[in-house]
């Protein structure tokens, strides 16, 4: 390799570096998105030109329409794509890059066979890679709703463990010579495929995110095993910072709903969890309130916390309550929103959704950081969240969602609960908040409710 290609990956490489550490803050995202694309165009463009490539002048030509083609492809559709959509893009992306790593594996494969080191990269790269390419469409089709159903075969999870052992063994076989041939990797490749669609076509709607996260993390360790195949250092780095980084992502997602990542991987995910719903014993009296009752709540309040959930996103809530807390702030209300690291069902639902109605990043405070100051709070305004403020995960050791971190909202001097029912939040069970004689229930959805709330507010 030339010293200048060898600077041109240093230099790509501490792009990637820069521009992950940018990524952690909404602000400095965008630069840091942009200063690791420039690092990437960068080792792109030096492996084809600086790599003394002994082809002829059409294989070029080749490259460079490909790489126009698939950059304006990727261009409009990232531009196009709605902030709600973007776990389907994302889906989308991570099961193009598995299948690239599959597709080099076949390819590299003929060239190879000799060699163990090597057939040992390329096996992993088609299992992975193909794991990953089929895991990740089905889950594309579930999130676009193409797919609706969770499709789960009796035993699904000894069927799938059974046969990733079988992929393992299989491949083994391969490195160890015992079988060979062309035919074989494309029998691999084939169950492989099945596989990925096997593992995720069980899982629940709601646990994608988490599926998301894995497969994300998948392709990265497919891209780095195609940087060992290559003996490429650019690859292999951005192969491992996607890698680690999505199992980091993982391991915050699963801690933040309780659950390990064994219960993730094989199999107790999705419907078994919350099929562990718990007979309710919870019940008792309830307040109702009304949209004038809060606004003279409000108006005359000092410290006022919003708590936004999944239902302010299915309502499309959005705009309103900001409108709501520019109104209140007007007012002399001081404002803030208190986000938990799964209110939604994404990781930073709720960041990317008050983020699209111009909310500013500073009133979004994480968990750790406003649990403390619910005591000096007067009014807590809950929209469209039941697990996330649930003083079960505290309380009550038989609770399914027992040892997850909430929300401390019962701290606070008055709650105020917006949903449109009684009915549980996503893991199934009652939420003793709603019994708490601080706490007032605002029925209706967040959006027509918070609208009724502002028109009352800018009445006083
Ligand atoms: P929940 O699912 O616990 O509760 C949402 C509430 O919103 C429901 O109780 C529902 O009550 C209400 N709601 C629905 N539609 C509307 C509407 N139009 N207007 C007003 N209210 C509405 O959501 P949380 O955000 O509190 O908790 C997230 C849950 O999702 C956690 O259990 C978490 O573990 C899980 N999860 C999170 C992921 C992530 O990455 N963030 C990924 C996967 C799961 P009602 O029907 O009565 O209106």
């Amino acid at each position: 390799m030339s010293i200048t290609l060898s600077i041109i990956y240093l230099i790509s490489t501490i792009t990637f570096v820069i521009g992950l550490k940018l990524l952690g803050h909404p602000e400095t995202a965008k630069k840091g998105n942009s200063i690791a694309a420039f690092g990437m165009g960068l080792a792109i463009i030096g492996t084809i030109f600086l790599n003394n490539l002994e082809v002829p002048i059409f294989i070029y030509i080749l490259i460079i329409v490909a790489i126009l083609i698939g950059s304006v492809i990727g261009w409009l559709i990232a531009i196009k794509v709605e902030m709600t959509k973007m776990p389907e893009l994302v889906s989308l992306f991570n099961g193009f890059g598995g299948a690239s790593a599959a597709l080099i594996g076949i390819v590299e494969y003929g060239n190879n066979q000799a060699d163990i080191t090597q057939v040992t990269t390329i096996i992993a790269a088609i299992i992975i890679g193909s794991i990953t390419f089929s895991g990740s469409m089905i889950a594309w089709a579930k999130l676009n709703g193409s797919l609706k159903k969770d499709i789960r075969l009796p035993k699904y999870n000894l069927i799938n463990n059974l046969l990733l052992i079988a992929l393992i063994v299989f491949g083994f076989f391969i490195v160890n010579g015992s079988i060979n041939g062309e035919i074989i990797i494309y029998i691999l490749l084939l169950f492989s495929l099945i596989y990925g669609i096997l593992f995720v076509i069980p899982i629940g709607g709601a646990d994608m995110p988490v599926v998301i996260s894995l497969l994300n993390s998948l392709t990265g360790i497919a891209a780095a095993i195609t940087g060992i195949l290559y003996d490429n250092m650019v690859m292999m780095v951005g192969g491992i910072l996607v890698g680690s980084a999505g199992l980091i992502l993982t391991f915050a997602m699963c801690k933040a709903m309780n659950r390990s990542l064994s219960n993730v991987i094989f199999g107790a995910f999705g419907g078994d969890s919350v099929a562990a719903k718990k007979g309710s014993t919870i019940g008792g009296h309830i307040k109702k309130t009304n949209p004038s009752d809060v606004a003279v709540l409000m108006n005359y309040a000092d410290k006022v916390v919003i708590v936004p959930g999944y239902g302010l996103a299915v309502a499309q809530a959005q705009h309103v309550i900001h409108e709501l807390e520019e109104l209140l702030t007007k007012k002399g209300v001081e404002v803030s929103y208190a986000i938990h690291p799964v209110a939604g069902r994404m990781p930073g639902h709720m960041n990317v959704l008050l983020a699209e109605s111009n909310v500013s990043y500073d009133k979004l405070i994480e968990m750790d950081d406003i649990n403390p100051q619910f005591k000096n709070t007067d009014v807590v305004l809950v929209v469209g969240a039941n697990d996330v403020v649930n003083p079960a995960a505290h309380n009550d050791p038989s609770s399914p969602i027992y040892g997850m971190p909430i929300l401390e909202v019962e701290d606070a001097r008055s709650i105020i609960i917006n949903k449109r029912s009684m009915n549980p939040g996503y893991a199934g069970i009652q939420n003793e908040l709603f019994f708490n004689q601080k706490t007032s229930m605002l029925f209706g959805d967040a959006k027509e409710t918070l609208t009724k709330l502002v028109q009352e507010l800018k009445n006083m």
